[in-house]
């Protein structure tokens, strides 16, 4: 005698974005699966990101980070496994095979360099920039280079960027030019100094880490991920509008309204959020901060 067979699913859960599709409506998914996204950071943050955008059904993510998968980074890092620590995987190679594995129409093209090296290509068609690094090398320089686009083409750059210490994780969305960008806080005296610290890492044979690591674990990093993704998924859907139009979308609720310039803080001890806008400084270190879009 045969067992009874389970009944078929209700309508419309067969189908991967049903759930979506309601939350955003279909217009968004279409958008989303023609979308790129630059990934600066392929650690705990990164992972984070490429898990939410690959399972909103995003269109490519490029992904570039320099390090290899070491064990340590297994407490938080989702999309990577022991043998790609065993391996010394480099990070953008484990998360694009796990993202593969796991069914994501996502696809991760791997850039296992500095972003200061990455390849002109990988800066073609970008919709949007994320910044997960700890390096204010990186930063100035992602910063730099999106603003110069922005004053290239006439068109504003948009940029989530995640930071975290043992305590807390902050998260903030900008528009370059536009809102503050992630240098406007800095001093000239500031930036000399981080340029002078690179040039001194530069001439050593062998980068050696010299910051010891924080206490991390994944609800941290898990927390401001999502926060991050959640307006990476607006300003994607949006970004047509905004730029045919000069708005954003309207709803009727704020399911897809980015909220630019805002600062996420959140302080894990206290169980606090906190949220402020950055302030754009109009004698910010970096010249194309200063300067207003000239449309062709
Ligand atoms: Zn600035």
């Amino acid at each position: 005698m045969s067992e009874a067979q389970p009944p078929p699913p209700p309508k419309g859960h067969s189908d991967r974005h049903a759930r979506t599709r309601r939350y955003f409506g279909e217009r968004a998914l279409e958008t989303l699966a023609v979308s790129r996204v630059l990934v600066v950071g392929a650690g705990a943050v990164g992972n984070e990101i490429v898990k939410h955008l690959g399972m909103v059904g995003l269109g490519a993510i490029a992904l570039v980070d320099p390090d290899v998968v070491v064990e340590s980074n297994l407490n938080r890092c989702v999309l990577f496994r022991p043998e790609h620590a065993r391996a010394k995987t480099p990070k953008p190679a484990a998360i694009a095979e796990t993202a593969g594995q796991l069914g994501w129409p996502t696809r991760v093209e791997t850039y296992a360099r500095p972003i200061e090296e990455v390849p002109h290509e990988a800066w073609r068609e970008i919709d949007l920039t994320i910044c997960g690094v700890d390096d204010d090398h990186a930063r100035h320089y992602l910063n730099m280079h999106l603003l110069g686009f922005a004053h290239e083409t006439g068109y504003s750059r948009f940029l989530i960027e995640g930071a975290m210490g043992a305590d807390f994780t902050q998260m903030r969305t900008c528009e370059l030019p536009g809102t503050a960008c992630l240098v406007c806080n800095w001093t000239p005296e500031y930036l000399a100094g981080v340029m002078e610290r690179r040039r001194q890492q530069t001439c050593l044979e062998f980068f050696v880490e010299a910051r010891a690591a924080f206490p991390s674990i994944s609800t941290q990093t898990s927390w401001v991920a999502a926060q991050m993704a959640s307006e990476a998924i607006k300003l994607l859907v949006g970004l047509p509008t905004y730029r045919s139009t000069g708005t954003w979308p309207a709803g009727d609720d704020n399911r897809l309204r980015p909220h630019l310039g805002v600062v996420l803080r959140s302080e894990t001890p206290q169980h606090d959020v906190q949220r402020a806008t950055a302030m754009r400084n109009p004698r910010c270190v970096e010249p194309f901060c200063r300067e207003p879009l000239s449309t062709h």
